[in-house]
């Protein structure tokens, strides 16, 4: 927890202390400090893909893979649609999956990030 350490000397500090015991370093400044520097370290605030879960993916990879090997739901692999990805895999023989993926790729390629990242929900790399 933030403020229980001396910014001084490092000296473990009571949380009601008002200065480092070992030091004399007054430990009321630290917590200033840290309040006053919070803003700048959520930058993100107000962006919905600011989620550091949000796996990161590159557009044009997941296009090139849909019209390369989009029959193969290589794309929806790439893109962690793993369930869609293995019903593309089970259709393969009809050429379906392939066209699908081939349109698909052309439209992960011609979209911009913003709309390929929260059409797939991803960042885009
Ligand atoms: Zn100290």
């Amino acid at each position: 927890m933030a403020g229980n350490f001396c910014s001084h000397c490092g000296n473990a500090v009571s949380p009601m202390a008002a200065a480092c015991p070992q030091c004399g370093h007054p430990v009321a400044d630290q917590q200033a400090t840290q309040q006053a520097a919070q803003p700048v370290a959520q930058p993100a605030v107000g962006q919905p893909l600011a989620n550091p879960y949000t796996p990161v993916k590159s557009r044009v990879t997941a296009g090139v893979l849909g019209i390369l090997v989009g029959g193969l739901g290589i794309h929806k692999f790439y893109l962690g649609k793993v369930g869609l990805g293995v019903v593309y895999l089970l259709l393969v023989w009809t050429y379906v999956p392939a066209i699908i993926g081939l349109v698909e790729g052309i439209i992960y390629l011609t979209q911009s990030d913003q709309d390929f990242a929260k059409k797939q929900g991803v960042r885009v790399a």
